[in-house]
């Protein structure tokens, strides 16, 4: 749709505030902007007097966002609401999904050989003669075109994301096809690719962006590949510490397939995508000059404290050894122990559940050891286009086949989280406004159709049906019985089933006595819990909650005394290292975590 037909139509807006500690970098803007360009609306972003088009990545990055911004997102056009609902949706999803990489803690150490410090990537031990990394350029000829290059090269990055979509690094390459559609868009040669990407590149040089510089370079050498472009470079066949100014997320597969056993870079940070990769493919690196190593000399790379000991004593060889011992015996007995049950010292047993939101992450909770699910988020399914019957049934059928326990919870959105195909009016204060349970009474056909979809999926499994954000005993027996209600009109026995709350709304905490003749289990949501405590959003740009409070103790512990029916943790706070042995100790006995924090939490458990 041209600008002209566009100034028919109102322009709508929302302001959108970064929350992310990474600012909205390349991966969600990647995704934010493929969602813009399936609207035909125009869809702007302004931030600081500056409005740019959306549906390019590229000039959406040039707003470098950062944390606590707040940027005006316009849509216009045909089917401007629903973009401006969509995108406000994935955008406040991205924000919570965007995990903050942390600066990873140092050990300390006693080496005698010559010590360069640096930061680490990713943790292990490597003793190895370190190898420089030099490419060879090659320039074959080559009977394609520019622009049958360029295609070839976005198509190539889509079929890699596509392929790889289960893969948590997935968006990667999702980033990297997003940006060379965007700056290869209006070029015509190799050289105006160069230029654009060079100019482009620069304008993120010192940024907080800056660590996406090699994903531009990444983008010119596959394009520069289809060209003829044949980069060589001769590994070695025994095993080597590599040292490179940086490398680019590409070659680190490549990188995987050769005898590397550490890896040191000079230019990249911990929030690089070359560094993600690195530590998905469990090699040990570390960022540091290697511009002070010596070449082709054998070192230790240690980075659990974050060194590499060049002319290493013998005694140092020794000390490392043990470590590298140390190292796999527990990531072997980690991997061993993770089907084994949990029990702490004193011998009680403990569930690890997953907290899951589809069948591929309830299929990865199984290979990582959990004992079934403590919360299937069933917000999965509702994304831009509502699910039929049939796909809900199917879904919940799948996964409720992967264990014998299982807890689905009903649709919790609302508040912040906005459906493009139900309306809910704009509140000044969405998070204490429609949300979860209250949906029941704003949206009674949506919330009956999944019921029905759920009891159909389980059959005579006694699946656990958790309401989320209930507030007080009436509102619990009023949802109840408009579940038994929808299970009579459609003749459906639900006996087998059992129906609990949440507890993340404090109100709850003073009513547990009369709940506990109503409900038949409770999970706490300390996610939500903390944030109602304390009065503070949990998507705040700059205000934070300290989830380890005594307060929130106070709350579990207070819990645990009223509470007759099964009580399991399912916020974040479950997998929280310095808080397991405390819950255990205050009486939990079912852990809910992320999928890959299982085998950990487990090993916790046993110390504790
Ligand atoms: C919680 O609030 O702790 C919780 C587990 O639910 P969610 O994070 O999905 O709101
Ligand atoms: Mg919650």
């Amino acid at each position: 749709m041209g600008l002209f037909n566009n100034l028919f139509y109102k322009p709508l807006s929302a302001q959108l505030t970064i929350t992310s500690s990474n600012g909205f970098h390349l991966r969600p803007v990647a995704q934010f902007s493929s969602l813009a360009k399936s609207f035909s609306c125009q869809v702007t972003a302004t931030f600081d007097g500056k409005t740019v088009d959306t549906k390019s990545v590229n000039t959406l990055l040039s707003l470098s966002l950062e944390k606590g911004d707040t940027f005006t997102l316009i849509t216009q056009g045909k089917k401007a609401e629903e973009a401006l609902k969509e995108l406000h949706l994935l955008f406040e999803t991205l924000m919570h999904d965007d995990k903050e990489i942390q600066k990873i803690e140092k050990t300390d150490y006693h080496y005698e050989g010559s010590v360069i410090e640096g930061e680490i990537i990713s943790k292990g031990i490597a003793m190895a003669p370190t190898f420089t990394y030099r490419a060879e350029e090659k320039q074959h000829k080559s009977e394609m075109g520019f622009k049958d290059a360029l295609s070839k090269s976005i198509k190539e990055l889509e079929t890699l994301y596509s392929d790889n979509k289960e893969d948590e690094n997935a968006g990667i390459y999702l980033a990297q096809k997003e940006l060379l559609s965007s700056l290869g868009v209006n070029c015509q040669t190799l050289a105006e690719l160069e230029t654009q990407v060079e100019e482009e590149s620069k304008k993120i040089l010192g940024t907080q962006f800056d660590s996406k510089r090699s994903d531009y370079l990444d983008i010119l050498q596959r394009v520069k590949k289809h060209l003829g472009l044949e980069i060589k470079v001769i590994f070695p066949d025994t095993p080597f510490i590599l040292l490179c100014t940086d490398l680019l997320p590409s070659e680190i597969e490549h990188l995987h397939q050769t005898k590397v056993a550490g890896v040191i870079l000079k230019e990249t940070s911990i929030n690089s995508h070359t560094a993600i990769l690195l530590r998905a493919a469990g090699i040990c690196s570390l960022i540091a000059d290697t511009e002070r190593i010596i070449e082709n000399e054998t070192a230790i790379l240690d980075t659990h404290a974050g060194v590499l000991v060049q002319s290493p004593t013998a005694d140092d060889l020794q000390k490392a050894t043990e470590r590298l011992k140390k190292d796999d015996a527990q990531k072997s007995l980690n991997a061993s122990k993770r089907f084994k049950p949990a029990s702490t010292q004193k011998g009680k047993q403990i569930n690890v559940f997953a907290n899951v939101a589809d069948i591929h992450s309830a299929k990865i909770a199984k290979e990582e050891g959990a004992e079934g699910i403590g919360l299937l988020r069933s917000e999965f399914l509702f994304k831009s286009v509502k699910p039929s019957l049939e796909e809900q049934q199917k879904a919940y059928k799948e996964i409720f086949d992967t264990f014998d326990d299982i807890t689905v919870r009903t649709l919790d959105v609302g508040g912040d989280k906005a459906l493009p195909y139900i309306q809910i009016p704009q509140e000044s204060n969405p998070f204490l406004g429609i949300r979860g349970v209250r949906l029941f009474h704003t949206h009674p056909e949506l919330l009956e159709e999944q019921l029905y979809a759920m009891f159909l999926a389980a059959g005579n499994k006694p699946i656990k049906i958790m309401f989320p954000m209930v507030s007080s005993v009436e509102e619990f027996i009023q949802t109840k019985s408009f579940a038994q209600k929808v299970a009579q009109k459609y003749q459906l026995d639900i006996s087998n089933l059992l129906f609990g709350i949440m507890i993340e709304v404090p109100s709850v905490l003073f009513l547990l006595e009369s709940f506990n003749d109503v409900v038949d289990f409770y999970s706490i949501g300390t996610n939500d819990l903390t944030q109602y405590l304390f009065a503070i959003e949990r998507t705040h740009p700059s205000l934070k909650t300290n989830e380890l409070s005594p307060a929130v103790f106070s709350a579990i512990e207070s819990i645990l005394q009223k509470t007759t029916k099964p009580v399991s943790i399912c916020g974040e706070l479950a997998a929280n290292k310095a808080a397991i042995a405390k819950l255990l100790h205050l009486g939990i006995e079912t852990l809910s975590v992320s999928p890959k924090s299982i085998a950990q939490t487990k090993e916790t458990i046993r110390y504790a």
